[in-house]
């Protein structure tokens, strides 16, 4: 090891003390610091990750420094330049960042959890896509509004090793790679992901069951037939919704058959841009706290001071209730809402599965929606109360 490495590796451990946990120092302090780029387990790629303070934190505008190529090429080169956004020694543009700057005087975790996201500063950033290189950053905005809307994610870093990581031989890969550098296996790649969040200009319309569905989002819907039904598809971000517009629902019932394989549910007295919504959705969790859980929850959306993760895990079983239903197969789902009231329904069932005396929401009234990742719809029925 030479003499420089060693006073990088000593300046880092300095440096990432004060924005990572001790423990992450102690790792680098040991006999594998650098090992960012495994031909791996998924297993071992976990615990890396978990362990490694290259890439254990989001960073600031929402990029995810394991497959920034600055840091992949320090990884590489062993001589190391960049140690991460949130450290004192970065490569390129980022030693300029605004946004960097910004966030580390405000101390905020990542901007998407920060109070004026999306500032201006952060919006410009977000909507730089002069270059195809730049197709990240759309990615980068959609990491930092699920911060914004969700809440923080304790499994962010695992899921991100696991996303820009070869599925064939498990080789972490970059933004801006088309294939898998090392075995040339076919990936998704950032422009491909940056395409599904991409937004429209005007908003396009999908007919379906009879109505006219709103969204901005390109890609997001598409028409399918699935165990015989026409259903709608919802695919792409967790945050897609479509809209029934005009709608101006407060009470009522609102049913459909939904189909899910990550997520999906309904939305009601939402605003129109999508920016606030009551919401009740179906999710399939896997993780290490939440092994094979099928649950329904009701959140406020568009809040992640009140997003289902800070929900349960306040108030466990108030907002959220355990399901058997499986994957990709049809259900019924049955709102009935009244006033501050919400009844949830499945299939035939006469007994609400779920009932919240008190929604979070602030809005009285608004359009209904579809919302979903990956999860399709059909037979969507509403009953407004006059
Ligand atoms: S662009 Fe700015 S916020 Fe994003 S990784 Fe670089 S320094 Fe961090
Ligand atoms: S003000 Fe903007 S740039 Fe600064 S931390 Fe908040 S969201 Fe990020
Ligand atoms: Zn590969």
């Amino acid at each position: 090891m030479t003499s420089e490495h060693e006073m990088n590796r000593r300046r880092f451990i300095m440096e990432s003390t004060c924005l990572t946990c001790g423990c992450a120092a102690a790792f680098v302090a040991g006999t594998h610091q650098f090992d960012l780029l495994p031909q791996a387990s998924a297993q071992s790629r976990r615990s890396r990750g978990k362990d490694n303070p290259l890439a254990t934190e989001p960073a600031f505008c929402g990029l995810f420094c394991g497959a920034c190529s600055g840091l992949q090429e320090s990884v590489r080169s062993g001589t190391v330049k960049c140690y991460g956004c949130r450290s004192n020694q970065v490569v390129g543009h980022c030693k300029t960042c605004k946004v960097r700057e910004c966030a580390k005087s405000k101390q905020v975790h990542t901007c998407g959890l920060c109070e004026s996201y999306p500032c201006d500063k952060i919006k410009e950033y977000h909507n730089d896509e002069t270059e195809e290189s730049n197709k990240k950053m759309a990615v980068a905005r959609k990491v930092s509004e699920d911060f914004q809307y969700f809440g923080n994610d304790p499994d962010w870093v695992e899921k991100q090793i696991e996303r820009w990581s070869c599925k064939k031989c498990g080789t972490v890969f970059e933004y801006g790679n088309v294939k898998c550098p090392k075995c040339s296996a076919p990936i998704i790649t950032a422009a491909m992901e940056a395409a599904v969040y991409a937004r429209r200009k005007t908003p396009v319309f999908t007919d379906f069951d009879g109505r006219s569905w709103q969204t901005n989002l390109a890609y997001a819907t598409e028409t399918k037939t699935l165990g015989g039904r026409k259903a709608l598809l919802l695919q792409g971000s967790e945050r897609t919704i479509v809209f029934l517009s005009p709608s101006n629902f407060r009470n009522g019932t609102i049913e459909c058959d939904i189909a899910v394989r990550n997520s999906g549910g309904l939305a009601f007295r939402a605003a129109e841009d999508g920016s606030a919504a009551e919401l009740v959705q179906l999710r399939f969790l896997n993780t290490k706290a939440d092994k094979n859980k099928k649950l329904i929850l009701y959140s406020p959306h568009g809040d992640w001071r009140s997003s289902w993760r800070e929900l349960r895990s306040k108030e466990p079983g108030k907002y959220d209730v355990e399901t058997k239903m499986a994957k990709d197969k049809w259900f019924r789902l049955k709102l009935v809402v009244a006033g501050k009231k919400l009844d949830v329904y499945l299939d035939k069932d006469t007994e609400p599965v779920l009932t919240v005396a008190e929604m979070l929401g602030k809005r009285d009234a608004g359009c209904v929606g579809l919302y979903g990742e990956n999860a399709r719809f059909a037979n969507f029925t509403m009953q407004p109360e006059s």
